[in-house]
Order: structure tokens, then sequence, then C-alpha cells
């Protein structure tokens, strides 16, 4: 873990609810693709974002923050950046945290499973994998409550395009008449496409009640539960 002081460069809207945040780290900083950072707002107020930009860029770290008045956990972590940013203050942040980054070591296929702003683990893996030209399949679910919520939909299609064993599959929970694709709860999407999720790696972010059930739901479907990754495995029973 590296503790860093970093500037806080833009905060912008994704969606409603969604901000994009960069922040460049007064120092390079070192991590793996799906780990997270710890955001301080106080000595023992530490909030965990999932990085979502690629190890290889060091001197920035992109962060998906989605934050509502009814989420203040979030919110908070906003204003802290906002106020930084607007009085050209650094904030303190925890790099290289988890254990749920992707493993290279094995030829398993791959699942990236992500439940909202859960995008944000997976997207650092995804163009991971791509930089390296990963030969390995890689399905790519993000599931989401709205259409309007897939706010990297153009972008994810083209890093699917990007490569033969790459796909991207946006499921929408609540859809309207003009979806044509997947709907319901993403990893029904994923139990639906897949007879046996035996064969895969599966790495997975999302709200911890979500995180629960995916893991009991597709364990039931075959898959290996040390095949499994989540960091919010450790926040749930
Ligand atoms: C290590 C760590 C990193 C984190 N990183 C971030 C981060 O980068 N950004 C951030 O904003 N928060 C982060 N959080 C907090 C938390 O993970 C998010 O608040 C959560 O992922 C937000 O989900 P959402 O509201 O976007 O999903 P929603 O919009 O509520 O749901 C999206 C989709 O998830 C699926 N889903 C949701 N609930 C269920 C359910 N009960 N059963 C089955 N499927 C379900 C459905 O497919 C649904 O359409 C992090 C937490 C930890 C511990």
């Amino acid at each position: 873990m590296q503790t860093l002081h970093a500037d806080v460069v833009s905060i912008s809207p994704l969606t409603e609810f969604v901000h994009k945040v960069i922040l460049k780290p007064q120092q390079p900083v070192t991590f793996e693709a799906g780990q997270y950072l710890q955001l301080v707002l106080g000595e023992k107020d530490k909030r965990a974002f999932s990085i979502a930009s690629r190890p290889s860029q060091t001197d920035a770290l992109e962060l998906h923050i989605g934050a509502s008045v009814a989420d203040s956990y979030a919110m908070q972590s906003l204003e802290h950046l906002r106020s930084a940013h607007n009085n050209n203050q650094t904030v303190t942040i925890e790099a290289g945290l988890g254990v749920s980054q992707l493993r290279l070591q094995c030829e398993r296929p791959i699942i990236l499973l992500a439940g909202g702003t859960g995008f944000s683990y997976a997207k650092s893996m995804a163009d991971h994998l791509a930089e390296i030209n990963c030969q390995r399949p890689v399905l790519f679910y993000w599931g989401v409550k709205e259409e309007s919520a897939l706010y990297a939909h153009s972008e994810m299609k083209a890093w699917a395009d990007s490569h033969k064993h790459f796909e991207f599959i946006p499921v929408v929970e609540n859809p309207t008449d003009s979806w044509t694709g997947h709907t319901g709860y993403v990893h029904k999407a994923v139990m639906d496409d897949i007879i046996s999720l035996e064969p895969y790696d599966i790495y997975m972010a999302g709200r911890f009640d979500m995180i629960g059930i995916v893991r009991d739901d597709f364990i039931s479907h075959g898959a290996i539960r040390e095949n499994m990754y989540a960091d919010a495995f450790a926040f749930i029973k």
C-alpha cells in the first residue's frame, strides 16, 4: 500500500448520479488492475473506491463515484474532493489495496461482472487485458438499473470490437420498449448464457447484497469458489 497526496484535476458528471474523478498523485502510483484506493477523510474515516484506470497510467488515477443524496458514503467523499479541487488543496489516498486483482498466471476464460458503479473495478482489468493483448476469452457483463446508467456503452463496444476473444454484454434491469439486449439482474443473464461456470475465473463488483446473492447462485451454477474474486467478500458473510 502507498500513501500519497494527490491533486484533484477534475470532477465531471458521467450520469445524473455518477461522477468521474481524475486525481494526479504527487509521486508515481503503483497498483494492479482490479485494486482499489481509500480516500482519507479522517484518521479513522477512509472510503474505498475502485481504480478505473489502467496500472500503466502511473501519473493519473480515474475513479467513478456514484453519489446521490441517499448515499452519504459517496456524497461526503465527493464533497471532500470538490472542496479540495476548489481550494487548490491535495487529498490523501492509500492506493494499491484489495485482494481481488486480476490473476494472469493461468489460461482460464474470464468473466468480469459489474453491477452499477462496480463498472470501475472491471474497466481497469478490461483495459489492462486489451493492453497486454490477452488471448483468453473475456466476457464483460455490466448490469444497470436503467439504460441511461450505461455511460460507457460505446467505449466498451469498441473494446470488444478491438479483440476477437472479448465480448461486452450490457444488461438493463428495467428496460424501455426499445431495448433489445439482456434484461433483469446481470448475474441471471450470465446463468442464462452459460451452462456451467466451472471453467471460469470470475471477478465481480457491485452492491454488497448483490455480491452475496451472486456468489451463492454462481456456486450452484458450477462456479468454483476459489476462482471467484470480489473485495466485497471481506465485508459480507
Ligand atoms: C472495495 C470497494 C470498492 C468500491 N468502489 C466503489 C467505486 O469505485 N465507486 C462507487 O461509487 N462505489 C464503490 N464502492 C461502494 C459500493 O460497491 C457501491 O456503492 C455499489 O457498487 C453501487 O452499486 P450501484 O448503486 O451503482 O448499483 P445499482 O444501480 O443498485 O445496481 C446495478 C445492478 O446491479 C445488480 N444488482 C443490484 N442489486 C442486486 C441484488 N440485490 N441482487 C442481484 N443483483 C443486483 C442488478 O443487475 C442491477 O441492475 C466500493 C466498495 C468497496 C468495498
